[in-house]
């Protein structure tokens, strides 16, 4: 397949390690925002195969893992009345909410529908004029722009039956949150290629000047990885600290400017807490003051007071900043799995706990059985 196999090829992976091998000096730890990068690493076994100079941890890209706990008590309210069509992305129904998940809800009776588009909630909407139609609305950048049109499409089809409960989230804030609070050394990142397709990466100039960090615009396949590793390395060992675009084929400096319009048009920044994290300032979108018909927490103001109850257990929180890695959870593999996940980097397809999971990582890899490059 023209794209990805040409990024798949072994050959090619081992040439970047072996530059890789000869350029780094010293030791150097790397974040990948995305956990579809996390999946990709761990998939292909990259971190076994890099120099033992560079450690790679995993940062907090996963939409799912994310989402905070309110906001999935509030879908499981939502999607819990008998006047609402609740309609989501599959990979949130397994999410633990407070006592339950989204799929128990649907199991009790709930009128819970999974879609690929936002767009298909409006047809849903169009078919049942009786009931409100609610769209769980969460992701990044990445999903904005499709959720902001369903919006505008709404409002121009004139679909009152129709809201969006809205969990966006945004990247800059969450970079320099992590560089201004965490207790994680970062010494340069990469970022996740599909949400630099759409923003472009002007907004990430100054956080790389000032917090003088490498940011290396990376893809989703080995070659793209490896090589963003390589771009950043070489950057930390010349003294640089600067944003290079490593996905090219998708990537350009302003970014798709159609999609970030109607992300304007629909949203504003607003404070927004993250799943296991805490609220970091102005990291998130909220409907504006012209689309507010369409807001699910107004449209249902009961919601608003849902009190929540996290698990004692999962550490999702100190995965998501890279401060721990998944087998370091004491329920890793077993209270905690994919069918009974304690928290939701268990559940999503781009969760650390999931990648480790699923690929049998249940301990660090001794020094002894790693892989030569
Ligand atoms: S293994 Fe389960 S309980 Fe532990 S951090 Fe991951 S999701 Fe949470």
């Amino acid at each position: 397949m023209k794209y990805i196999n040409e990024y798949r090829e072994e050959n090619l992976t081992r040439s970047l390690l072996e530059q890789l091998k000869n350029i780094v000096k010293q030791p150097w730890t790397i974040m990948e925002i995305c956990g579809g990068q996390t999946h990709a690493i761990i998939k292909s076994g990259l971190d076994q195969l890099l120099p033992p100079e560079i450690t790679l941890i995993h940062g907090p890209g996963c939409p799912v893992c994310v989402t905070p706990l309110e906001l999935i008590d509030k879908a499981i309210a939502l999607a819990s009345r008998p006047d609402v069509i609740f309609v989501s992305y599959g990979d949130m129904l397994r999410v633990p909410g407070s006592e339950r998940d989204l799929f128990s809800v649907k199991a009790a009776g709930g009128d819970i529908r999974i879609v690929y588009s936002p767009l298909d909630s409006l047809k849903i909407a169009i078919q049942n004029p009786d009931k409100t139609v609610v769209f769980f609305g969460i992701g990044f950048e990445t999903t904005a722009p499709a959720n902001a049109m369903t919006v505008v499409q709404a409002k121009n089809q004139d679909i009152s039956n129709f809201a969006l409960l809205v969990s966006h989230v945004t990247v800059p804030p969450a970079i320099s949150a992590l560089l201004e609070t965490s207790q994680v050394n970062v010494d340069g990142f990469l970022a996740a290629g599909h949400v630099n397709t759409v923003m472009g990466y002007w907004e990430y100039e100054p956080l790389a000047e000032k917090y003088k960090v490498p940011i290396i615009v990376t893809g989703f396949e080995p070659v793209d990885i490896v090589n963003g590793i390589l771009m950043c390395i070489t950057q930390l060992e010349e003294g640089r600290a600067e944003v290079e675009n490593a996905y090219s084929r998708s990537v350009q400096q302003k970014g798709n400017q159609p999609a970030q319009t109607v992300i304007k048009q629909v949203f504003e920044p607003c404070n927004r807490s993250w799943r296991g994290i805490g609220v970091i300032p102005m990291s998130g979108y909220k409907l504006r003051k012209e689309f507010s018909a369409y807001d699910a927490e107004l449209r249902f103001p009961e919601v608003q007071t849902i009190t929540t109850k996290e698990s004692s257990v999962c550490i999702s929180g100190l995965v998501l900043q890279g401060l721990k890695k998944p087998y370091e959870c004491p329920a890793f593999g077993k209270e905690c799995i994919p069918q009974t996940p304690l928290g939701a980097t268990m559940v999503s397809s781009e969760g650390a706990c999931a990648a480790y999971y699923r690929y049998g990582r249940f301990t660090d890899f001794p020094e002894a059985i790693k892989v030569s490059a």
